[in-house]
């Protein structure tokens, strides 16, 4: 089957005025067109736009006509523009569609370019985002394709503290996040690294690493926390945040991954999609700040090899600087993983022993 790369060049006008560069998302279609343009496995799609309707899967009315009055509530890192808000419904039609065609039986996998808000909630924008695309693709994927297990790994850096209070009662939604540890960055100490609410406990597996965190150790956290649950939960469609934030050489984080790191995560969440549901897979492919627009291209594009089970033909662009990846990160990460297994052993059988 197909992989869907969804993607429009009205995706400029997502133009923040800081390091959300508008010209990033062409910047990566040049690679993808160079790399893997020909190749039959792939059809590029133009999104539309998102409707109200689409936006009421997860916003309210109310939210929604405030974001068209451009009044931001975080002017700093989300300013609005009314090229951006058409630029959000962009991202969110796309991450409608992105269901709609995985649930189409010619299509199983679909790749959301410049994806992945995980900061916005229901009814707030924050951190770069607007209108949650993973929310409304959940949400469609649940209201409207009657989904019932639908599960989430986001692999960004940052924690995704927007798609956990979007679905943090909701036990039909799994979400796992691995993330730089939020007390060294953003979004904050405030996020607590929760389990869920009410009947949603449980259904928040949040894993916090500590900057320098390398392949080795991410593959641990797959291994020791991903692949268990995924048998367990048995997901229907699988959803994942990747980007190319927690590469090393990253402008705002302090990851210690490699582009190899990045494909390898992508291959093991496009082998537990068909182990597990028919390679029903969407992924979201936006993060990475790097203002010469040299690794995040090659980031996406050794994540979507990745995810899609094909070799890597993608070059590591820069050398890890000496001393930035600490051995000392992998035995934080065992404690680390040791107790959110301990803390959701009451929730999970393949945690209880
Ligand atoms: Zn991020």
């Amino acid at each position: 089957m197909r992989t869907a790369i969804l993607y429009s060049q009205r995706l400029r006008e997502y133009d923040l005025g800081h390091v959300l560069t508008g010209e990033r998302y062409e910047r990566f279609m040049d690679l993808f067109r160079e790399k893997l343009g020909r190749h039959p496995d792939f059809q590029v799609i133009e999104p539309g736009y998102a409707t109200d309707d689409d936006l009421k899967l997860v916003h309210s009315e109310e939210y929604i006509t405030r974001i068209e009055t451009c009044q931001s509530r975080d002017p700093h890192d989300t300013p609005l523009s009314h090229g951006v808000v058409r630029a959000a419904r962009l991202l969110a039609g796309a991450g409608k569609l992105a269901g709609d065609l995985v649930q189409s039986g010619t299509i199983n996998k679909a790749i959301v370019i410049g994806g992945g808000v995980q900061h916005a909630g229901r009814d707030h924008e924050k951190g770069f985002g607007i209108f949650s695309d993973v929310g409304i693709c959940a949400e469609n994927l649940m209201q409207n394709h009657g989904l019932e297990r639908i599960m989430v790994l986001d692999a960004d850096a940052h924690a995704g503290d927007g798609i956990y209070a979007i679905f943090a009662g909701d036990p039909r939604v799994l979400f796992i996040s691995i993330h730089q540890d939020p007390r060294t960055l953003y979004p904050g100490p405030d996020y607590t690294n929760p389990i869920g609410l009410a009947k949603g406990l449980g259904y928040s597996v949040n894993v916090p690493v500590p900057p320098g965190t390398s392949d080795s150790a991410y593959q641990y956290v797959l291994d020791s926390i991903f692949a268990p649950l995924a048998q367990e939960f048995s997901p229907q469609v699988l959803l994942m945040v990747g980007g190319s934030d927690t590469h090393f050489s990253d402008q705002i984080t302090h990851m210690g991954l490699t582009l190899k790191g990045i494909y390898a995560i992508g291959k093991r969440v496009g082998q537990a999609a068909e182990e597990l549901c028919e390679g029903k897979l969407i992924a979201f492919e936006g993060s990475g700040y790097d203002p010469r627009a040299i690794l995040f291209p090659r980031g996406w594009l050794s994540s979507i090899c990745g995810l899609t089970g094909m070799e890597m033909d993608v070059e590591e662009p820069y050398s890890i600087p000496s001393g930035h990846r600490r051995d000392s990160a992998v035995a934080e990460v065992k404690e680390t993983v040791k107790g959110v297994k301990d803390r959701l052993s009451p929730y999970w059988r393949c945690f209880a022993s």
